[in-house]
């Protein structure tokens, strides 16, 4: 039985994409090939990629000056890729610190020039997004995580910047609309809101590049993957594959419908949390997270038992991060309503059991 996979990263598909590429391992397209053995050079490949972007462009409606790039290494890649092209000698990296993944974003561009914190969560465990902060009009980016995959936060309201603006949204991307026009660059590793572990998108304006006067080793530079069409080494072609297939399913649920979904699936787990005597939410209120909800036992002796009854019932990966601790329901685009519905059973039943 397909069990629920609440785990913040690899997460859970939809089960179309999870049959479609299984066919598509044993035989693309009665090609009489398996995906995994298709040169990246030839038409079959080039028009996945091809299809892939289209459609990024199509449902985020990006202007002309934005790229798509699929890349490698990761989100974390990104973390020192960003600097290394936009950071000059003497300008500065904005950052806003809302947790573990700014944290690192932060200490990466520290090697390639000055960096100014403008407000950070740090001291009450991230569980807020930090507000009231002024933006310097000098600064080569501004970069912000808009969904802090472990605390459980998001940034609702993106801030006004007259400098570009760079976005980690490895764990908000396509879950609700929002206008990517407002970016100068935006990344997300696939395996959190739409494909598997194995590349990263990368939407990048072209018109910010080129300005650093800094040598970059070219997997690095985004000139040349821009100029080699993410194929300037052999892309993988597999993930790529595997989120073709995930915006195909995106576009076919539509953006607005997966919002209201995703709205529907926070407020249920989040009334349950707030309502349960045994739970405690770990975030303000006004900056929780619809991808991934955090919350801790007010007894954590509990919480082996907690895991045992969602385990019961078919939830699994609902463990928090080791730095929050207490549990963590990841509820990407792929999640089903029912699974929601499914642990908030498990939260009444266990507040029955123990309360
Ligand atoms: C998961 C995650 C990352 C790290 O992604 P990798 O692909 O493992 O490098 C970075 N930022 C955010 C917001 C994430 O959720």
């Amino acid at each position: 039985m397909k069990k629920y996979n609440f785990s913040s990263g690899p997460a859970t598909l939809p089960q179309p994409l999870f049959e479609e590429a299984a066919k598509a391992v044993l035989d693309y397209q009665d090609s009489g090939l398996s995906i995994l053995e298709i040169s990246h050079r030839s038409d079959t490949f080039v028009e996945i990629l091809e299809g892939a972007k289209s459609l990024v462009v199509e449902l985020l409606g990006l202007e002309d000056d934005f790229e798509v790039l699929f890349l490698t290494g990761g989100a974390s890649m990104q973390f020192c890729q960003v600097p290394f092209n936009l950071l000059s000698s003497n300008g500065t990296g904005l950052y806003l610190d809302t947790g573990t993944w700014s944290e690192k974003a932060i200490a990466e561009a520290k090697l390639f020039g000055n960096v100014q914190v403008l407000a950070s969560s740090k001291s009450s465990t991230f569980n807020h997004i930090p507000k009231g902060y002024a933006i310097p009009q000098q600064g080569d980016y501004f970069h912000i995580t808009t969904n802090n995959t472990i605390y459980g936060t998001q940034i609702h309201d993106i801030p006004q910047a007259s400098i570009p603006i760079v976005a980690d949204m490895s764990s908000d991307i396509f879950s609700k609309k929002i206008d990517t026009n407002q970016f100068g660059l935006v990344y997300a590793g696939a395996q959190k809101n739409l494909g598997p572990a194995g590349t990263t998108l990368v939407l990048v304006r072209k018109s910010l590049l080129g300005k650093t006067g800094r040598a970059i080793p070219s997997m690095l530079d985004y000139q040349v993957h821009i100029a080699k069409q993410s194929a300037f080494n052999t892309p993988p072609v597999f993930p790529i594959y595997c989120c073709y297939l995930g915006l195909q399913w995106i576009k076919k649920q539509g953006i607005a419908q997966l919002e209201k979904i995703n709205r529907q699936k926070a407020q249920l787990i989040y009334q349950e949390i707030d309502r349960n005597s045994l739970t405690k939410g770990h975030t303000t209120v006004e900056d929780r997270s619809m991808m991934n909800a955090t919350f801790t036992l007010t007894n954590p002796e509990l919480e082996e038992s907690f895991v045992d009854l969602a385990e019961q019932a078919n939830c699994v990966a609902i463990q928090g991060h080791r730095s929050v601790g207490g549990f963590r329901a990841s509820i990407y685009n792929a999640m089903p309503i029912e699974g929601v519905q499914t642990l908030v059973e498990v939260m009444q039943e266990f507040e029955r059991q123990f309360g």
